[in-house]
């Protein structure tokens, strides 16, 4: 693992080289926070303006603990993975209902709070409290893998506990501050120790202990264990146009992939045209006529929904062409301007909002 001499490099670059990323202003641990869970899964320029937006409208962890769910799943909308956000809202309230709105500053109350992992934990609580806690992610482990020279999986948790462990005296060693040594790790990972293509070695400060850079195998490292395959399911969805351009949406079910969103009506099979206005029939709404929409494929991480659309015109919504099989079934009528104002539309559903004037 790290030597001290490397270690304390990796600090001294990261503090003349970090990008003045929004959520490096200040150690808030609210800020922090924020943007660990934002940054999962979603790449730093998309995360930006989400960020700016999310703060300038909830700026203290009492405004988000107090805000109305279906408000911050529109201010999530589009960054995907909506369980993050509902978590961040669950965490809040306790923030404010247990810890009088003061966030906790060791790893075990961190850790303790609703979607936070200890790769976060480690995170505030290194950046924020200067706690020596390691954060591990895919870069960390990218890093030292590389340094280390580990042709091992990643991928293997009792790969990621023995990093941990490893760095763990890497932040007992006398003059590292954490806070430079999590971020440092974090930098290098993103700008220098890159995933695949053009490795930056050359700049690095960690060059002269690097194992993988000293025997030409950087390209090579990490090892990962192979992917498991997606699962492809069709998915047919249904836009119930109305005379006056307003559409149908539903809530999906509480539990489960894209849970308590809202979603134009669909079904996870590919129909025919003929099916299409049947399936509409069922939805309790009365079809004249079916035309064929947009269709893309979306990828989750385990599934990829090949999504194709039919644009259903019905008789008026509220009147004859809603029937109360169609209430039951919690379908909506919104206009388009309702709908990308206050309904949160996953990503997967929000491309086919070009097809209610276009078709
Ligand atoms: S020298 Fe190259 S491979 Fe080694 S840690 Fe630095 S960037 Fe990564």
């Amino acid at each position: 693992m790290l030597s001290r001499a490397d270690a304390i490099a990796l600090c001294a670059w990261f503090r003349e080289n970090a990008r003045p990323l929004p959520w490096r202003r200040d150690a808030d641990p609210y800020h922090v926070w924020l943007s660990e869970i934002m940054l999962q899964q979603t790449r730093i320029e998309a995360v930006i303006p989400y960020y700016e937006r999310f703060l300038s409208e909830l700026p203290t962890i009492r405004d988000l603990a107090a805000v109305d769910e279906e408000r911050l799943l529109k201010l999530w909308e589009g960054l995907g993975y909506y369980s993050r956000a509902r978590n961040l809202h669950r965490a809040a309230k306790v923030v404010c209902g247990e810890h009088g709105g003061v966030f906790p500053d060791d790893v075990a109350g961190i850790r303790a709070l609703p979607g936070i992992g200890d790769y976060t934990a480690g995170a505030i609580a290194s950046i924020c409290f200067g706690r020596k806690a390691p954060a591990v992610d895919g870069n960390v482990l990218r890093v030292c893998a590389r340094y280390a020279e580990r042709f091992e999986p990643v991928t293997e948790p009792s790969v990621k506990r023995r990093v941990t462990e490893a760095l763990e005296a890497v932040y007992g060693y006398r003059g590292v501050k954490p806070s430079d040594l999590t971020q440092g790790l974090m930098e290098l990972g993103e700008v220098v120790c890159l995933p695949s293509g053009a490795l930056r070695c050359s700049v690095c400060p960690l060059a002269g202990g690097c194992r993988a850079y000293a025997h030409g195998t950087a390209a090579d490292l990490p090892v990962r264990a192979p992917k498991k395959e997606k699962r492809e399911v069709d998915v047919t969805v249904l836009i119930l146009r109305t005379g006056d351009g307003d559409v149908a949406i539903r809530k999906r079910p509480d539990t489960g992939l894209l849970a308590g969103l809202w979603e134009f009506p669909n079904v996870e099979q590919r129909l025919s045209q003929a099916e299409a206005l049947a399936f509409a029939e069922g939805l309790g709404v009365k079809p004249l006529c079916a035309k064929k929409g947009l269709s893309h494929t979306h990828v989750f991480t385990h599934i990829r929904w090949r999504m194709r659309s039919y644009v259903v015109d019905v008789e008026e919504a509220g009147g004859a062409g809603t029937t109360a099989t169609a209430k039951q079934g919690g379908l909506r009528f919104v206009s388009p301007e309702e709908l990308t104002e206050t309904h949160a539309l996953p990503t997967a559903f929000r491309k086919f909002i070009d097809c209610i004037a276009s078709v």
